[in-house]
């Protein structure tokens, strides 16, 4: 906003005084301008009326983390942060990836980890993409080796209603949201595991990550779902673990 509270009243009162002495020149330019600014001020009073609300419930509730009034944008007053544009921007060679700009670090708002109770997982929400999941093992798997029966859980199972009609689930990885959607019944949230090959980057063996080395990435991009699934798997695991070491306050 351009003009004070106090500044907006005393042209009302202006325009007011002009059109009940009929000197208004332009009576409609005039009641457009007090219809915008109504419109102007409510949305501040209802971006206030979130802070307040969001405020208050984290002061009656010291322990719950910091959350800002909306999930998808900054509702801040100020307007320095009001409707942040997404930018495009190159994350890697011919890479593009959407963020907002800043001036300095310190603009840059918080973003909270959170625990989803009805899947046991961990989440988290950038850019509208949904990382979660919880930290896995890690089976150690010789290259080239048939999958053997001691690596649990490392790939997604694919025959989920099967696993869901017999009430036992199988050794792949069931995602307990899709197992919330297949059943009623409460099964036990698994650890989404890995096998230590899945971690090195090497795109022309299977088995191995596929996408990781910057310069390349624009040609690795083009990733089977699956691989995409565990690349994403994988981000949760790393971020879960990094946030839980000591320097990170966990
Ligand atoms: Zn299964």
């Amino acid at each position: 906003m351009s003009l004070n509270l106090l500044e907006i009243v005393e042209k009302a009162d202006d325009i007011h005084h002009l059109i009940i002495n009929g000197e208004s020149k332009d009576p409609d330019s005039d009641l457009k301008y007090i219809a915008e600014k109504i419109k102007e001020i409510q949305s501040v009073v209802y971006q206030l009326a979130n802070i307040y609300n969001s405020c208050k419930y984290i002061t009656k509730n010291k322990n719950v983390p910091n959350i800002l009034p909306s999930l998808d944008e900054w509702t801040r007053v100020s307007g320095k942060y009001n409707s942040p544009k997404l930018v495009s921007r190159e994350s890697a060679p011919k890479m593009i990836v959407k963020s907002c700009d800043v001036d300095d670090i310190k603009d840059v708002p918080n973003t909270n980890l959170y625990f989803v109770r009805n899947i046991g997982q961990f989440a988290l929400r950038i850019n509208n993409v949904v990382f979660r999941g919880n930290v896995g093992d890690i089976f150690a798997h010789v290259f080239g080796a048939k999958k053997t029966a001691k690596l649990r859980q490392v790939t997604h199972c694919n025959n989920y209603s099967k696993c869901v009609r017999n009430g036992v689930l199988c050794n792949f990885y069931h995602d307990p949201l899709k197992l919330l959607v297949l059943s009623s019944k409460k099964f036990e949230t698994q650890r989404r595991n890995f096998t230590n090959s899945s971690w090195l980057y090497a795109p022309t063996k299977e088995g191995c990550r596929s996408l990781g080395n910057g310069s390349s990435a624009h040609t690795d991009i083009n990733l089977p779902q699956h691989d995409e699934q565990l690349f994403r798997d994988q981000c949760i695991h790393q971020l879960l673990l990094a946030l839980s070491t000591p320097s990170s306050g966990s």
